[in-house]
C-alpha cells in the first residue's frame, strides 16, 4: 500500500515534506505525484488543501490526513470521500507556536506597546499608564488543541484569563481545563462585556463564519481588543474597521483575513489600531508533525484507533 501526499504546497514545502515524512515513515512508499503511484495501492492521502477531485479515483483510500489544523476547506470540498476518517493534524509544537503568538499579542496590547509603535512614528514622547497582568480580563474562545495550551500560557503569565467553547452534547470532552469555562450562548455576552481582550481560536464553522459583527462587537467591553488568531471568515471585517474607527474597539491583531494574501490597498493594512499578520501565529512543522502523521498510520496499519478525527456533523 501506499500513500499519496497532495495539497497546496510549493516546491520547497513539498520537497520538506516529502523529507520529513519518510524519514519518520521509511517502512512506507510516499510520493506526491500520482502517476507514480498505483492508484489501487493508495491507502492514505495526506492532504494540505488539494484542489477538489484530487481524491477521486483512489479505490482503497482508508485514511484522509490533513498537513494542516483547521479542515474547514476540506470539509466544503464536496468531492471529499465521505466514507473514509478523515484527522486533523493536532501537534504540541504548533500549540507551543500558539501560545507564543497570543502572548505576544496580550502583552503588547496590556503594556501598551502597539501604542508606543505608532507614538514612535508620530515622533511623540508620552507616557501610558501601566497595569498589572493580573488587572487584564482575557477571553480565549474555543478552548480546543490550540485555545486550551493559549489559555494555560496567558494564565502562567498572570492573566485573568476565561475560556469559551460550545459545550453541551456535541463538545468535544476534554478534562483538565487550565482555566475557568463559560459554554454556549448563555456564557458568551457576560464574558465578552467583562473582558479586555478577546483572542479568537474557534475552528469555522456554520456557527461561526461572521461570528464577529457589529452586534459581537457592541456587546465587547468598549475599548477592548480582538485577536484573531484562527480563521478569516469569523470577522466581518468592514464592522470591525467601524468598530475600530468609532472607538468601540482600541485595536485589532490579525493574522488571518476574509481574503488572503490581504489584498494590496485594503483598509486594514494601514489602520492605525491595527496589526497585520500574514497567516503565521502556528506554522504546521513538518518535523514534527510528520511524527504525528506516522503515529496514525502506524495505528491505522496495526487496527488501533486513529487519532485526531473530524467530526463531520460538527465540522470541527
Ligand atoms: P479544536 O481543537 O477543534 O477546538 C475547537 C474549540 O472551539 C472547542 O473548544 C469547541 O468547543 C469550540 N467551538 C467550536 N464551535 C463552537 C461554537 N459554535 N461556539 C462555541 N465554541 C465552539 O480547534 P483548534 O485545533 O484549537 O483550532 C482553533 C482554530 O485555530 C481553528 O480555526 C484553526 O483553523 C485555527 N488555526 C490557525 C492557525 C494560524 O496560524 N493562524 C494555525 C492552526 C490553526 P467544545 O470544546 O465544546 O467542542
Amino acid at each position: 500500500m501506499s500513500l499519496y501526499l497532495c495539497g497546496e504546497l510549493d516546491d520547497v514545502e513539498r520537497q520538506a515534506w516529502l523529507g520529513a515524512l519518510r524519514a519518520a515513515l521509511p517502512e512506507e512508499r510516499i510520493e506526491d505525484a500520482i502517476g507514480r503511484l498505483d492508484q489501487a495501492e493508495v491507502d492514505v492521502a495526506l492532504v494540505a488543501n488539494p484542489p477538489p477531485g484530487s481524491l477521486n479515483g483512489l479505490p482503497a483510500l482508508r485514511l484522509v490526513q490533513s498537513l494542516w489544523a483547521g479542515v474547514d476547506r476540506l470539509l466544503a470540498d464536496p468531492t471529499l470521500p465521505t466514507a473514509v476518517p478523515l484527522a486533523r493534524m493536532v501537534d504540541p509544537t504548533m500549540a507551543a507556536a500558539m501560545a507564543e503568538t497570543s502572548l505576544w499579542a496580550v502583552l503588547a496590547l496590556h503594556r501598551g506597546f502597539y501604542a508606543y509603535a505608532r507614538q514612535q512614528r508620530e515622533e511623540r514622547w508620552k507616557v501610558l499608564p501601566q497595569r498589572r497582568a493580573d488587572e487584564v480580563h482575557v477571553a480565549v474562545l474555543g478552548l480546543g488543541e490550540l485555545g486550551c495550551a493559549v489559555a494555560a500560557r496567558l494564565a502562567a503569565q498572570g492573566y485573568r484569563v476565561d475560556g469559551w467553547r460550545q459545550g453541551g452534547a456535541s463538545s468535544r470532552a476534554r478534562g483538565g481545563m487550565p482555566v475557568p469555562v463559560h459554554e454556549g450562548t448563555s456564557g458568551l455576552d457576560p464574558l465578552l462585556a467583562a473582558s479586555d481582550i478577546v483572542v479568537n481560536l474557534l475552528p469555522l464553522t456554520a456557527a461561526t463564519r461572521r461570528f464577529f459583527d457589529s452586534k459581537r462587537f457592541s456587546a465587547m467591553k468598549r475599548g477592548a481588543a480582538l485577536v484573531n488568531l484562527a480563521r478569516g471568515a469569523q470577522v466581518v471585517e468592514a464592522d470591525l474597521l467601524a468598530a475600530l474607527d468609532d472607538g468601540r474597539l482600541s485595536h485589532a491583531v490579525l493574522d488571518v483575513f476574509q481574503v488572503e494574501p490581504l489584498p494590496a490597498g485594503h483598509a486594514l493594512w494601514k489602520h492605525p489600531h491595527v496589526t497585520v499578520l500574514p497567516h503565521v501565529a502556528a506554522l504546521t512543522d513538518p518535523r514534527s508533525a510528520a511524527e504525528v502523521v506516522a503515529a496514525n498510520v502506524r495505528a491505522l496499519r496495526s487496527g488501533q484507533p486513529l487519532a485526531h478525527l473530524v467530526d463531520r456533523q460538527r465540522g470541527y
